[in-house]
């Protein structure tokens, strides 16, 4: 499930390739009815003939900007996936949409799943306006995060995902977070101590910038628009290495339920009673 770092590697990815390129044809499948949050009649008339002015990201969301100030925002969930692509190249299997460029290059969502969506706003709030902080924006601070945890009785690992609270973070990073800050996934959010959340904060950072660095994580079906699997996985400390030695200290990790996710945790380096 992409997350922060495989959105912003995306990102990255299409900035250069997709920036001043004008839309020339839009298709979507009728076997994703629920692709396209807009009018599909709409969607598609009103993308053509537009041109591509940048790519910003907001938690999972990516955002292209268009040249009449709207904004095309795309978000992937389970197991959508964004191919840059030429037009002989091989279809994409299970290809929902297609958005052709001016340049000759498509831009393919392809999707298994069919959880993805697209939206077609001039408003972007009504998509990301309601979504937590961002992990590297200079307002989410040590002290911000301890706030939005005081009010929280659930889970540290359940307020983590929750994108509300904080955007970005899912199941890997949440996970791979707490273990960097020695921190068991089933303490209340507002039970942590100053150092705790200081140590989260830090933890929260540094693991997204990691994984940034190895162009996200590739488990199941995450690839970057060039079709090519992402490294970080290799490096994780906790998550799917349920039995494996922890890194730090050797012990076994396990994997307990946390709200309904599986939540891969050490025993030792993250002790439920500090
Ligand atoms: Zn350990």
């Amino acid at each position: 499930v992409p997350e922060l770092p495989e959105v912003e590697t995306i990102r990255r990815a299409l900035a250069p390739r997709l920036t001043g390129r004008a839309i020339t044809d839009v298709q979507v499948a009728l076997e994703a009815p629920k692709l396209v949050q807009t009018p599909i009649e709409t969607f598609t008339r009103e993308l053509i003939g537009r041109r591509i002015t940048g790519l910003d990201r907001r938690g999972k969301y990516l955002i292209l900007r268009l040249d009449d100030g709207r904004f095309l925002v795309l978000h992937l969930r389970m197991t959508g996936r964004l191919l840059h692509r030429r037009p002989d190249d091989p279809p994409e299997p299970y290809q929902r949409a297609c958005f052709r460029l001016d340049d000759g290059t498509e831009l393919r969502f392809a999707d298994l799943r069919k959880f993805g969506t697209m939206w077609l706003t001039d408003d972007l709030s009504t998509v990301v306006g309601r979504l937590g902080p961002e992990p590297f924006d200079e307002a989410f601070t040590a002290e911000r995060l301890a706030e939005l945890a005081a009010r929280r009785t659930a889970p540290i690992k359940s307020f983590l995902l929750d994108q509300y609270a904080i955007a970005g973070l899912g199941n890997i990073y949440a996970d791979e977070a707490l273990h960097a800050a020695s921190i068991h996934p089933r303490r209340p959010a507002r039970s942590l101590d100053s150092a705790e959340v200081a140590r989260l904060h830090a933890a929260i950072r540094s693991v997204l910038v990691r994984a940034v660095g190895f162009r996200g994580s590739s488990f199941r079906d995450y690839v970057d628009p060039e079709g090519a699997a992402g490294e970080n996985q290799r490096h994780v400390r906790v998550f799917r290495r349920t039995g494996e030695p922890c890194h730090t200290c050797g012990a076994a990790i396990e994997r307990v339920k946390v709200g309904g996710r599986s939540t891969h945790f050490c025993p030792r380096c993250q002790p439920e009673r500090p």
